[in-house]
């Protein structure tokens, strides 16, 4: 039966696509086929409904080929890759371990490049949910699809990790590729770029690196805003990417920041990179971060109550990366319990935690002294009526922490920081929330600030 098998997955394997393949279809056995009664193992809940909803064509025609009667195909989940048996409860490594995403293979199938581009094939274009946090560079996404090296040439895409830049420029490049296997691209994160730089120049064949770069017809390079301090290798990118931008050649960068906020950036680069503009991704509101859920849920074959959906997008404010993985545990969490994901959330078991457990043994006591700490002020100073700019600036991040990690209210708030009423801390939120969407500095330091509260 082992081998029948394996010849049907054979079969499918030409059929999908290398990510479809290694997702649903790596861990799937046949238990029986009595009668053409088929009955597939797989690992769990999840899968079924998705190979019944995508694959069942493709499942029926592969076992066909391999003269195996089919009446009825069902599918069953195996005991042994169900959740091993627990004898204690499960921990939050648990969950990140059995939800942590597993690396797949590059884009191969048919489109097969003759050598490595770098491009993952699980980040498609049809997968990349548009909300209102993304439309714009969505919109020049699709630009540089229909016409590459025309009008969004270079394409700089910046915003905060985890709010898809990654996805998106992999999506560019693996539709590019779909629409032309002829097409060159490479993806390479500037980190990568750099040691290969490096390798190259200890090889004595520095000279020859920007070589491999001249024959693309598209280069992707991923988080840009770690090229500081990297002299070098930025004069490298720089030769590299005027040779390309001279051809016409599609150039497409991602940062968390614009180039003029990344310091030792030559100026002429830090221009020329934004010559057609900068796109930002920004954070989701509740709509966008609902829709999000519903794709995600929908794509791993998993049922979720609208209530369930809305409850994870209120509770993740931090970006899409949390969100996907809030919603990967509840969903593993639910079927272990054996519990649907709001009774699972009713139950109380799935506080979100992820994003404040760190911080909430903290007292707020404790966060405003870390935080004058940080500025170099005293805690009466920082909680003082001053106006001086700086110490405003300490106290509005004050509110704006206490607010987002501890989900303390206003009222408060106003007490704890020492300010007339409510209002204030409203206005001190709502202005350090809107200064962080331009300000890189002050994103940089909320970041510091955050990981000293950790401690
Ligand atoms: P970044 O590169 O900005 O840090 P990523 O591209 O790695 O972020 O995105 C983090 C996760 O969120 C990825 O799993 C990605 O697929 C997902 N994601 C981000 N934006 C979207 C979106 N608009 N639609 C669907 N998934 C998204
Ligand atoms: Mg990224």
């Amino acid at each position: 039966m082992y081998n029948v098998w394996e010849n049907v997955l054979a079969e499918i394997k030409q059929k999908v696509s290398d990510g479809n393949y290694s997702t649903w279809f790596q861990d799937t056995s046949l238990i029986s086929t009595d009668n053409g009664h088929i009955v597939i193992g797989v690992k769990n809940s999840f899968h079924i409904k998705q190979l019944k909803v995508k694959f069942s064509d493709i499942i029926k025609d592969a076992l066909l080929k391999n003269n195996l009667e089919v009446k009825v195909i069902d599918f069953e989940v195996q005991s042994g890759s169900k959740p091993r048996v627990r004898t204690r409860e499960i921990t939050a490594s648990d969950i990140a371990r059995e939800t942590s995403i597993k690396p797949r293979r590059t884009t191969t199938s048919s489109n097969t490049p003759s050598f490595n581009n770098g491009l993952n094939s699980k980040y498609t274009i049809e997968s990349f949910v548009i909300g209102s946090n993304n439309d714009v560079a969505y919109a020049a996404a699709r630009s540089i699809i229909e016409s590459p090296g025309d009008r969004y040439n270079p394409f700089f895409l910046y915003g905060g990790p985890g709010l898809g830049k990654t996805h998106l420029v992999q999506a560019i490049g693996n539709e590019l590729v779909r629409r032309n296997p002829d097409y060159k691209i490479l993806y390479t994160p500037i980190s990568h770029f750099y040691s290969d730089f490096v390798d190259a120049i200890k090889s004595g064949k520095g000279k020859d690196f920007n070589r491999k770069f001249q024959k693309l017809d598209c280069l992707i390079i991923d988080d840009f805003q770690l090229i500081v301090n990297k002299e070098k290798s930025q004069e490298e990118f720089f030769n590299i990417f005027n040779d390309l931008y001279q051809l016409n050649k599609q150039i497409i960068v991602t940062s968390d920041r614009l180039p003029s906020q990344i310091k030792t950036v030559d100026e002429r680069l830090a221009t020329r990179l934004t010559w057609a503009g900068a796109f930002d991704l920004q954070l989701p509101k509740f709509e966008d971060k609902c829709a999000i859920l519903r794709t995600k849920a929908e794509l791993m074959g998993a049922e979720i109550e609208p209530e369930a959906i809305e409850y994870i997008a209120e509770n993740v404010n931090t970006n899409i990366r949390d969100l996907e993985g809030e919603l990967s545990t509840i969903l593993l969490m639910s079927e272990v319990r054996n519990l649907t994901p709001l009774e699972l959330i009713k139950s109380g078991s799935a506080s979100i935690s992820h994003t404040n457990s760190k911080i909430r043994p903290t007292s707020s006591k404790q966060i405003i002294e870390r935080i004058a700490k940080y500025y170099n002020l005293t805690v009466k100073e920082m909680c003082s009526k001053s106006r001086v700019s700086n110490i405003k600036t300490a106290r509005q991040i004050a509110m704006y922490i206490l607010s987002k990690e501890l989900s303390m209210s206003t009222t408060k708030i106003a007490a704890e920081v020492g300010v007339k009423d409510h209002t204030t801390v409203m206005h001190g939120i709502n202005k350090i929330g809107s200064d962080l969407k331009t300000n890189f500095t002050l994103r940089d330091q909320l970041a510091e600030i955050k990981e000293s509260i950790y401690d």
